[in-house]
């Protein structure tokens, strides 16, 4: 038995639902395409689902659907789960303070726990100076804020983004994505002085951090002019686009140019962040401290909550009714936010983090011997992904394979296995455990992907 093996949530754990994968039916199984039927007829087509399964439970790392079947979730949907599915530190923050006080809202009348969330993070976002934060509902909406503030904060218009970013799905979020579809085709005109930069992506363009930090900074200097760059907004590392984890010296570089030109560095940590990585936030891995980080996505345990949080000279540009929206930092999800601080604490949730990533590339890296489609293994913590490329012609061409990828998660799902896919050209498979999944059940879910890999021939 490893070190890794013997963790505390390995050895104690007190889950209301069996850790286990469970296929009783056909996946998806009779009720759920009973239900699949009534939500196609009052669901707009728009909103689409991954694996039309229809979920009654959620525990740990299992999900339980109508049918019975119990899943093995590498996707705590999409890394908001975090610390594990119903986590019962979080249902007593949650269901206590639903009793106590459900809303007022903060711009009328105050209350602690939005107060008490805005301490924790300026205690735990990276960067050692005085910070304040606005508290909002959704991703979308803290990179919405965080632009705002930045604009105010330097009088000036334009918006920097780096090619694979995903941002949102708002109307300005939309216009900040790489890709169009499915995010923003149809949905335009969209918000102006946007801009995309190069990125780093070392699988595919083999620079240093240092050297594409040059290529990005040109691009800014020739394209938008410092002066009137109101921020740059990052993800540390990309989700949606597929996992990229930018080459050492990018991140760093960046903000000293910007830092330099008083440009706003704004990081959005709303996949990457919340002990994702094995860190508190992932800019951290890089030594990046940012000026402004976005929080969402793992933040309050599943409840729907975001923030902004930087430094306090940016955050107190804006003027007093500025900011804000009526459920905004709502009391329910700032309890459950409490909970996750303290549950990070108080498990060690970090070194969890750790300890998946060292199980899951440990599989993988065993798995890429195996099977040339594996064309690089990336991540940290618990945010890890596979890109696969065209069979035999991975050291060369790097041919994007997005169909093994369908494959893959359409025959993991028949096993009682989550897996989500991402990235700009649809080849990329990405492990989003949660904090609470065991080694043991990682080892499950690769065995399930190692007879997917053999069946695609
Ligand atoms: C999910 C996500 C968003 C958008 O968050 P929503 O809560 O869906 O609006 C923005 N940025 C990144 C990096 C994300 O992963």
């Amino acid at each position: 038995m490893t070190d890794s093996q013997i963790s505390t949530r390995a050895a104690a754990p007190a889950y209301s639902v069996p850790q286990e994968r469970k296929i009783v039916t056909a996946v998806p199984g009779p009720k759920s395409q009973a239900l699949q039927a009534r939500r196609l007829e009052v669901v707009s087509a728009g909103v689409s689902s991954a694996l039309p399964v229809f979920i009654e439970r959620a525990n740990g790392a299992i999900l339980v659907d109508v049918d019975g079947n119990q899943f093995i979730d590498f996707g705590a949907g999409i890394g908001v789960t975090t610390i594990g599915h119903t986590d019962a530190r979080v249902v007593a923050a949650a269901t206590e303070q639903l009793g106590d006080v459900i809303h007022t809202l903060f711009t009328v009348t105050p209350y602690e726990e939005y107060v008490r969330v805005a301490e924790l993070l300026a205690e735990h976002t990276p960067g050692n100076w005085a910070k304040k934060s606005v508290l909002v509902n959704s991703g979308a909406e803290a990179v919405e804020n965080g632009v705002k503030i930045a604009r105010k904060h330097t009088g000036r218009r334009a918006v920097a983004v780096l090619d694979h970013a995903y941002h949102g799905r708002t109307n300005l979020t939309m216009a900040m994505n790489y890709k169009a579809m499915p995010y923003g085709t149809g949905f335009g005109p969209f918000a102006g002085d946007v801009y995309h930069a190069p990125s780093s992506y070392p699988y595919r363009d083999g620079l240093s951090g240092v050297d594409a930090a040059a290529r990005t900074i040109a691009y800014l200097e020739k394209v938008v002019g410092a002066s009137d760059l109101a921020c740059l907004v990052v993800e540390p590392i990309q989700g949606e686009g597929g996992f990229m984890v930018p080459a050492d010296g990018f991140l760093p570089t960046l903000q000293a140019w910007c830092t330099a030109q008083g440009v706003v560095m704004i990081a959005d940590e709303i996949q990457s962040g919340f002990a994702r990585t094995g860190r508190y936030f992932a800019s951290e891995h890089f030594g990046w401290e940012p000026d402004l980080v976005l929080s969402a996505k793992g933040i309050a345990g599943g409840l729907p909550l975001a923030a902004v949080t930087g430094r306090a000279e940016i955050m107190d540009a804006a003027h007093a009714g500025g900011l804000g929206g009526t459920f905004g930092g709502n009391p329910v999800a700032c309890a459950a936010a409490i909970a996750v601080f303290e549950s990070i604490e108080e498990h060690d949730l970090l070194a969890e983090g750790r300890r998946i990533e060292a199980a899951l590339l440990a599989g993988l890296e065993r798995l890429a011997q195996r099977y040339d489609v594996i064309g690089e293994i990336r991540g940290k913590g618990a945010m890890i992904a596979i890109e696969l490329v065209q069979p035999g012609t991975g050291a060369t061409t790097k041919a994007p394979n997005p169909e093994a990828v369908s494959q893959l998660v359409a025959s993991a799902a028949q096993q009682g296995v989550l897996f989500l896919s991402a990235g700009t050209y649809g080849n990329v498979l990405r492990f989003l455990p949660s904090l609470a999944m065991s080694d043991a059940l990682i080892d499950d879910g690769l065995r399930v992907l190692d007879d997917g890999l053999a069946a695609l021939g």
